[in-house]
């Protein structure tokens, strides 16, 4: 880990400044590279449509891909595969907390009725058809599905579109990801990854409808995809390689720190982390206790690469010094695991998802809690939140006056259309 020292004594004590700067190129490197080859695989889909995206696929994950569409009975035969394995009854059991906690950020069209004359209001409508990103590449994700699937089902989403890499072996997608897909009542699945799959969704091909909107986490190549066609579609946020802050303080147990450290590493080797604390003391311990458990952990050269590569350990003199140090790297996870926690709370301003205490540990918050896991990374929870209902709604403006009160509004208008040079607005204001 980077060791930024900011207590006074330090020979060279960093400052939030600087810590800042270093932190926002935390990804620039694979993002520079990547950025060229991601514009020439959108142009090409946007040009061949299917042939293009076959091409890519058999290039990157499948090399005798044929069609992009699975058929409804693989993903019957993956659903049989799985229901008589304990990941169908986790998925369901998930699915129903991801529901309930999602049904509560639903919210209702309204309209104002208190001035005679005058109605303003909202009217919400839920997006028509919509592009999921599910990873695939290196793992299986069927959370993903779930965490992404489950809150646009719950707006009331009409048309769904998942998309995902087949496997190398198969050309299909994993009967994990194919299962959840239909738990959600998704029926709609191609066999894409990467900016190809983006592309696709955003400009539409021979055998992919165009979507409105994209939404899901994946790799470098899919997030910049999805910042290159924004605009042609919405997109939810910037959701890449995972990150984890860890608060402690000396009253943190080392091993629980090690523990969600290693956690939120293990997908991949561009996985950043910030362990910040007062205690160097703690800070050793922990360090420690990470080798230990990497002993005997199956994915633990990735999380040795990620802790070497991209993680930091910030030293501070006070914890309002480190959660400022926590505030500047804005992390898609903070575990808050000093003593007090809950009096920390008001004083995180980016965070995507903020795990309070030692119980509420990060696998339980991607896998079960309820929250979506799917959350904004690289600094983007400076201005970005979680996937919510939020994201696949929309909202239109709603105006009804009648002749009485537009005549009472009417001299304002005209004196903005006046002062605006639009006299056209001026004379419309009757
Ligand atoms: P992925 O599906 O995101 O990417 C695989 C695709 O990348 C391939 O299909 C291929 O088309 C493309 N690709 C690979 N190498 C390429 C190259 N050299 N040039 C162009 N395209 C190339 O799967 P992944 O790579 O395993 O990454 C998954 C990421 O998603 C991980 O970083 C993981 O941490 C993250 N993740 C995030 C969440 C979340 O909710 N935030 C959830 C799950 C996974």
């Amino acid at each position: 880990m980077r060791r930024l020292d900011f207590r006074p004594n330090a020979t060279e004590p960093a400052t939030i400044g600087s810590a800042r700067a270093l932190f926002d190129t935390r990804f620039s490197d694979i993002q520079d590279s990547a950025e060229q080859t991601v514009r020439e695989i959108l142009a090409a889909v946007k040009t061949g449509g299917d042939a293009a995206v076959l091409d890519y696929t058999r290039r990157f994950d499948y090399a005798q891909a044929s069609a992009l569409r699975v058929p409804e009975a693989a993903i019957a035969a993956a659903v049989e595969r799985i229901q008589g394995t304990p990941l169908w009854g986790a998925m369901e059991k998930s699915a129903a907390r991801i529901a309930d906690f999602h049904r509560r950020q639903l919210r209702e069209s309204w309209v104002t009725l208190s001035t005679p004359g005058e109605t303003l209001g909202q009217k919400i409508t839920a997006l028509r058809r919509v592009g999921i990103y599910i990873p695939g590449g290196a793992a299986a994700y069927p959370s993903t599905v779930l965490m992404v699937g489950v809150p646009a089902k719950v707006a009331g989403v009409r048309e769904l579109a998942l998309t995902t890499p087949p496997s190398k072996e198969t050309g299909l997608p994993p009967d994990g990801t194919l299962a959840a897909a239909a738990l959600v009542g998704i029926t709609e699945v191609y066999a894409v990854g990467g900016a190809q799959a983006i592309g696709a969704l955003a400009y539409g091909t021979q055998s992919v409808p165009r979507v409105d909107k994209i939404v899901g986490p994946g790799n470098v190549y899919v997030n910049l995809a999805k910042r290159q066609v924004f605009g042609t579609v919405g997109i939810d946020m910037l959701a890449g390689p995972s990150e984890v802050g860890v608060l402690v303080d000396s009253t943190t147990d080392p091993e629980t720190a090690a523990r969600e450290l290693i956690c939120q590493t293990e997908h991949d080797p561009l996985n950043s982390a910030l362990l910040a604390t007062t205690s160097e003391a703690t800070a050793e311990a922990i360090l420690a206790a990470i080798e230990r458990q990497l002993s005997d952990l199956p994915r633990a050269a990735v999380v040795r690469q990620a802790l070497a590569e991209r993680s930091f350990l910030a030293l501070t003199e006070t914890l309002s010094q480190a959660i400022a140090v926590v505030n500047a790297y804005a992390p898609e996870h903070l575990h808050v695991l000093c003593a007090e926690p809950w009096s920390v709370l008001p004083r995180i301003e980016n965070a995507g998802a903020i795990l309070l205490g030692p119980h509420s540990n990060a696998a339980l918050g991607d896998y079960v809690a309820g929250p979506s896991h799917t959350l904004p990374t690289a600094g983007c929870a400076r201005f970005a939140s979680p996937l919510n209902v939020d994201d696949f709604l929309k909202k239109s403006s709603i105006v009804a006056f009648d002749q009485e009160t537009a005549a009472t509004l009417a001299a304002l208008a005209q004196t903005f259309g006046r002062y605006e040079g639009l006299e056209g607005h001026a004379r419309a204001a009757v």
